[in-house]
């Protein structure tokens, strides 16, 4: 009996054996589930089935460090995968946060946490304020953490905007508001404003210029090789600046060229949407912005109105080659450009005043 015993727990350290070397070998980035790619349509009227909206790892950047995200075509604000990116560095210092994402998918986003690890949740940051970032904000603090974040999102967070119908903001929840904040210095981009050592890793949070919204963080893991840089970039639809929340097509420009000198050749790159990128495939996106700016300056200083310039199909040459390419992205870019070209206003506790279009 004694002798069958030991056999049977040496042939059970042998099966365990191969996963060890495999995973001491491993190659990050693993990405476990890759976003969809589309297209998809949903019928008029369609809600978001948030309860059947999971999340779960869909990348591996180290050991330690895991990328959550949500269920594909089901999110027609993100059909691609539900919510932005979440990321999650663990171990015995316990758990550090970036986003959160939506406020409906929280105990979904926490369980999926609680798959891999049971540290404590002890710090949160935000890269911008947009709800599939930060909407279990609350929930989150109310599991532990402390969250950090740019001041003006922080101001953009206490001073909701007055919704359509002309009632005033809902006020907001305090316990989601960032308590950590610093600010964006132009003095000194890519400078980190935090940083912590946990779990083996150092992170720096790094406030970047107002360019998807005025608050943008971008978060480096310095072991692991891989920087999380939010919203400024896309490859699953056309870029989205946020103006209203301070944000900025030019400034995306800027973030592009601080990417060359922040990150190596062999940087992982996490977008909140899309597929894993390397700082080289930032180029071609920058071409893109600075040649659709430079058209959409030459109709407006012709006085050309929005509608002829959404007229003039000025992303025609980059549709194939962009997934997700729907007309309202398109519009909603064109647009963008058309306001920033000419009477920009200026941001003010996070926001711009824009203007209406009918
Ligand atoms: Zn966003």
């Amino acid at each position: 009996m004694k002798r069958r015993a030991l056999l049977f727990l040496g042939l059970a350290a042998l099966a365990v054996i191969p996963a060890i070397v495999w995973a001491q070998g491993a190659q990050y980035p693993i990405t476990v589930v890759a976003p969809g790619k589309g297209p998809y349509t949903f019928p008029p009227g369609y809600q978001t089935p948030w309860d059947k909206i999971d999340i779960f790892v869909t990348e591996k950047m180290s050991a330690n460090l895991f990328v959550l995200h949500g269920s594909e075509a089901l999110d027609p604000a993100h059909p691609d995968s539900s919510g932005g990116r979440a990321m999650a560095l663990f171990g015995p210092d316990g758990v550090l946060l970036v986003d959160t994402e939506n406020r409906q998918t929280a105990e979904k986003t926490l369980k999926a946490i609680r798959g891999f690890t049971d540290a404590p949740i002890r710090i949160l940051v935000n890269t911008h304020i947009h709800p599939d970032h930060t909407g279990a904000n609350a929930f989150f603090a109310k599991q532990g953490a402390i969250i950090f974040s740019q001041e003006d999102l922080q101001s953009e967070m206490l001073r909701p905007p007055a919704r359509g119908n002309g009632q005033p903001a809902p006020a907001p929840d305090m316990a989601g508001i960032p308590v950590g904040t610093y600010k964006y210095n132009p003095a000194t981009p890519g400078q980190p404003a935090v940083t912590f050592t946990m779990n083996g890793e150092t992170v720096d949070f790094i406030p970047m210029m107002p360019s998807h919204t005025a608050g943008d963080t971008i978060v480096r893991f310095r072991k692991a090789n891989a920087i999380y840089i939010e919203d400024f970039y896309r490859n699953f639809g056309y870029p989205f600046a946020d103006q209203a929340q301070g944000g900025s097509i030019k400034g995306m420009i800027e973030a592009v060229d601080l990417f060359q000198k922040l990150a190596a050749p062999d940087t992982t790159l996490i977008p909140g949407h899309g597929t894993l990128i390397k700082k080289g495939d930032l180029l071609p996106y920058r071409a893109m912005l600075v040649d659709i700016l430079a058209k959409v300056k030459k109709l407006r200083d012709q006085n050309k109105s929005l509608k002829e310039v959404l007229a003039a199909n000025l992303t025609a040459p980059y549709d194939k080659a962009t997934q997700g390419d729907t007309q309202q992205s398109k519009d909603r870019f064109i647009t963008e450009v058309y306001d920033e070209v000419k009477d920009f206003p200026p941001i003010v506790d996070g926001k711009r005043t824009m203007p209406r279009h009918p």
